[in-house]
């Protein structure tokens, strides 16, 4: 069965080792077609048809839309102001709660929150659109290069925020709104985190993971220093000691391995690395990619990566998850946008062997079956052909901060993301409980500042 063990995520990048299999080449397809294919996934609502999507709320009263979202928006608020045409006012409701507020609109499974509970869906099987009359508003505001809100004046306090995703941004702009300096570390290159390396590149397009950073810290009072990781060039200590406070928004930067043999061939790789060197990269057509693509996984990454590979030219491109459908963490509408997009999906099915001399040229798989609660393999095996191999089966963090207490695989946390030492909070993925999705990092790191804040003055 598939293993867990973590290991750093400093895998060759998928750019590298192309010559050893002629299969994986990059320029697949005509220039044109990649920006076609990597163009916004959904395109944003102009001003008519956000004015009708927003007649269609009924502006409930104690809405169910708003008691599923994480980040509690006031939904029907944001809607009503949309429909009396006031999009940057709809904005500011939906910033007062998530300062992310503009990535959310794009990257959150709406269909899974909001809008599967929007009385409009359970009524009619057709919700208000309320993912696009976020970005709509969102978008309007941030348009006009306003930040809508000011500092309170200068408490002298200094917050180190590790991590400079989505519970690091949150929790930095909240504390530097409460008068707060925050000091902003991130182990890359680029502060954004997921946002900036984790997500497929049609979800976020014309920069818009760093054109939020740019935006969001207008507020003033965070400073940003990346290139520094918690373990390598900082220590929880030194934190603590030149901090009044420390927030860890650090993620899981550590890749599950497969442990399955043959593991080690080239052109497989994990996919967070590929998803992020298609993030990063300035010409998609350099980008080499097989003919037969296999992805292992179930999750968002492993869509992400499957969809990615089809729209980059290969011609078979087939996830392979080792429970059923119901299972796999990868929303309905992601699975649907990935048939769509000519992916196939094989449930029940877990990779036993990775077969090739050099490089990879198939897989092996058993097919799986539950017994006693537990997932076991059957007997029966197939082979999938495969030139390039994407591992997408979860991630962990990589390595635990020293002295604090862990829950599972992630660091223990009570209330609004206390640890166990007294000055240091987490939130986001690194932190035990919770979905991990970007709105409820937001959230959790929103949640963590208030509480910081409340420490810190008393
Ligand atoms: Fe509007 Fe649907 Fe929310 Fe009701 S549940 S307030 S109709 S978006």
């Amino acid at each position: 069965m598939v293993t867990a063990n973590t290991k750093p995520n400093r895998e060759a990048s998928p750019l590298s080792n192309s010559q050893l299999t002629p299969g994986v080449v990059p320029g697949r397809l005509r220039a044109d077609a990649y920006r076609d294919n990597f163009s916004d996934k959904e395109p944003p609502l102009d001003a008519h048809e956000a004015a009708v999507a927003a007649d269609r709320c009924y502006f409930c009263y104690d809405a169910p839309c708003t008691t599923a979202c994480p980040t509690a928006i006031d939904i029907p608020m944001f809607i009503r102001e949309i429909a009396t045409g006031k999009p940057e006012a709809a904005a500011r409701t939906i910033f007062d709660q998530n300062i992310l507020g503009g990535m959310c609109a794009r990257v959150c499974p709406t269909e899974q929150l909001c809008e599967e509970v929007c009385v409009r869906e359970v009524a009619e099987g057709q919700p208000v659109e309320i993912g696009r009359l976020q970005r709509f508003a969102t978008d309007a505001l941030m348009a006009t290069g306003r930040h809508p809100y000011e500092r309170a004046a200068p408490t002298a306090k200094r917050v180190a925020v590790v991590g400079a995703g989505p519970a690091g941004l949150a929790c930095a702009h909240r504390l530097a709104m409460k008068g707060h300096d925050v000091v902003l570390f991130d182990a890359r290159e680029k502060p954004g985190g997921l946002n900036e390396y984790g997500i497929a590149t049609y979800k976020a397009v014309d920069g818009f993971a760093q054109k939020e950073v740019d935006w969001l810290t207008a507020i003033g009072g965070i400073t940003i220093e990346t290139g520094k990781a918690l373990g390598r060039e900082l220590s929880l200590a030194g934190l603590r000691a030149e901090h009044d406070a420390v927030f860890l928004g650090i993620g899981l930067a550590g890749v599950n391995a497969l442990r399955t043999e043959g593991e080690d061939k080239a052109h497989v790789h994990d996919a967070v690395d590929f998803i992020a060197d298609l993030r990063q990269a300035l010409d998609l057509s350099k980008i080499p990619v097989g003919r037969d693509v296999v992805v292992i996984g179930g999750g968002m990454t492993a869509v992400d990566a499957a969809v990615q590979s089809k729209l980059l030219g290969a011609e078979s491109v087939t996830i392979v998850y080792r429970r059923d459908r119901d299972h796999m963490s990868a929303s309905e509408a992601e699975q649907h946008h990935a048939a769509s997009k000519g992916v196939r999906i094989i449930t029940g099915a877990a990779p036993v062997r990775i077969i090739g001399n050099g490089a990879v040229r198939e897989v092996e798989f058993a097919y799986t079956r539950e017994e006693g609660g537990k997932l076991l393999l059957s007997g029966e095996t197939f082979r999938l052909r495969a030139d390039q191999v994407f591992k997408a089966i979860g991630q962990a963090l990589d390595g635990a901060p020293e002295g604090l207490e862990l829950s599972g695989r992630k660091i223990a946390v009570t209330g609004p993301g206390r640890t166990s030492m007294p000055g240091v909070w987490a939130g986001g993925d690194c932190a035990a409980g919770g979905d991990d999705l970007t709105v409820t990092a937001v959230a959790e790191g929103r949640d963590a500042a208030e509480d910081i804040h409340a420490s810190l003055i008393g």
